[in-house]
């Protein structure tokens, strides 16, 4: 049998998959609760006083969040999902990744609410080949509701494939593959980005203002959050931040990221070869924020609240990126 028949037979066995249920009357396993709204709210950023005081919804976006299982798992799994990951692994995909995900939401939850499911296997695509590898996609719908009455939908599609052979190395990115020396990978300028890193190369760091009604933001986006406005301009940080948050970088060591790059004053500044390192989510002085690395310091002197300024480090001949480096005030 070639590949391609195997592949046959097994996508058939897959589409048998169709239909089946992955969960049956699943219970959410804490009612729609303040606290977790209140959480939730507080990592999105999201201030809409729809979600507090005493007629509080919960974010519609949350839906998927009142059917999670957590690490002690869900007692109303069917097995029907497992076996189909299974079979696809058995066939050698192995990977997986997470495509998208689509919600409907029929009506708001609030503080109280139970939250009752069923979960369907909808559609496993035929065989499909991307960037990433040959595989099929799953998608699974659950279906929410509190009292027997349909709140909602969500759909979530994933990708099980065979990862594709890594092409070679390009030689001009690096000597020596695996190898410290290694280049980053390049940042993905598109159109909606295009200005920030046209400034980052004459080493200015712009922010995106909306010329509708001021609001700051980034990443680059085409339209404002605040007023959905389209048009904007640019202000230039000042460099001034504080790390709001962080996290230290400690394996596996991609050859890449281990070279510390050359700062304005020649130092790597707290990341030695292959040493952790601190990625930062550093707060601007003009509000926004933005992910780098803090350079300067060692990791583990790194924390929240830290002073820090923008600095350019040139990484090769090509790249060159804003990173924040500590300082003292
Ligand atoms: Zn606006």
């Amino acid at each position: 049998m070639s590949d391609e028949q195997g592949y046959d037979a097994l996508g058939a066995r897959l589409k048998e998959f169709e239909g089946r249920p992955a969960a049956v009357a699943g219970t959410g396993k804490d009612p729609v609760n303040a606290p977790m709204i209140r959480h939730w709210c507080e990592a999105m950023g999201d201030t809409n006083p729809a979600y507090t005081g005493p007629e509080a919804i919960a974010p519609p976006a949350m839906l998927q969040a009142w059917t999670m299982a957590g690490l002690s798992g869900h007692q109303d799994r069917t097995g029907a999902y497992d076996e189909l990951l299974g079979l696809l692994d058995a066939s050698g995909c192995t990977a997986v990744v997470a495509t998208d995900c689509e919600q409907e939401y029929l009506r708001p939850l609030r503080p109280g609410d139970e939250v009752a499911f069923d979960t369907v296997i909808e559609e496993v695509s035929g065989r499909k080949t991307t960037k990433l590898g040959t595989g099929y996609f799953v998608t699974t719908r659950t279906d929410v509701r509190v009292g027997g009455e349909p709140a909602g939908t969500h759909r979530f599609r994933i990708l099980k494939y065979a990862p594709a052979p890594r092409p070679p190395a390009a030689p001009q990115r690096s000597a020596e593959p695996g190898k410290p020396g290694a280049l980053r990978p390049r940042p993905v300028v598109n159109r909606d980005n295009a200005g920030f890193w046209e400034g980052v190369a004459a080493h200015r760091l712009l922010i995106q203002r909306c010329t509708g009604c001021g609001t700051l933001r980034h990443p680059w986006l085409p339209g404002c959050n605040a007023c959905g406005g389209l048009d904007w301009d640019t202000v230039e940080a000042s460099g001034e931040g504080t790390v709001h948050s962080y996290v230290v970088m400690h394996h596996p060591h991609f050859p890449a990221f281990t070279e510390s790059g050359t700062g304005p004053d020649g130092s790597d500044g707290g990341a030695g070869a292959d040493g952790p390192y601190a990625v930062g989510l550093i707060e601007l002085a003009e509000g926004v924020r933005m992910v780098s690395n803090v350079v300067g310091v060692p990791y583990d002197k790194v924390r929240v609240g830290l002073p820090v300024r923008l600095v350019f480090r040139r990484y090769d001949a090509e790249l060159t990126l804003p990173v924040f480096r500590a300082v003292d005030r």
